[in-house]
């Protein structure tokens, strides 16, 4: 397997699962969240962790985050940090940008400002529960 450079941004549960995964499968993960604490829990998890607000142009270049081959943002509740970080991520240059949404309407706009995929993880997860529910296997379960 090639190996990529991502960045996870917001390391909440869903953010350090993906890193977590990631890492895991011999890539190199950058973890970045604004909150110290978050940054000192997910350090085992990923190959460097460093405490910036993404909302802020010169932090996310000080990172070269140009450099990363996807970066997935996993800031969800901080709608207007969501959206303003995808937006600085895609002006800067980052070809893939996956970005976790909280409804639809939150998934529009990333989409409006350029984010190439857009997760929606309990919509997503549900889905997948329930195609599993429905599988052969697991019909008399
Ligand atoms: P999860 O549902 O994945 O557990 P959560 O409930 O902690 O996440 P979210 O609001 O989605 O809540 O935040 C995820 C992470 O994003 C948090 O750790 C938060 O500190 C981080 N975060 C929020 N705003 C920024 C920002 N501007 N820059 C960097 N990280 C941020």
């Amino acid at each position: 397997m090639a190996i990529r450079q991502y960045a996870v941004i917001g390391l909440g549960r869903f953010g350090i699962s993906v890193a977590q995964r990631l890492h895991e499968a011999g890539q190199e993960v950058l973890g970045i969240d604004i909150n110290e604490e978050r940054v000192e829990e997910a350090e085992s998890f990923v190959t460097h962790a460093v405490i910036a607000d993404t909302t802020e142009e010169d932090a996310l270049k000080s990172v070269g985050i140009s450099n990363f081959d996807r970066v997935i943002v996993a800031i969800g509740n901080d709608m207007q940090s969501s959206i303003l970080t995808v937006l600085l991520l895609k002006e800067l240059g980052v070809k893939k940008v996956i970005a976790k949404a909280l409804d639809k309407h939150h998934g529009k706009v990333l989409e409006k400002v350029g984010a190439d995929w857009v997760i929606y993880p309990e919509k997503d997860m549900g889905e997948r529960v329930a195609n599993q529910l429905l599988s052969p296997n697991m019909l008399n379960y």
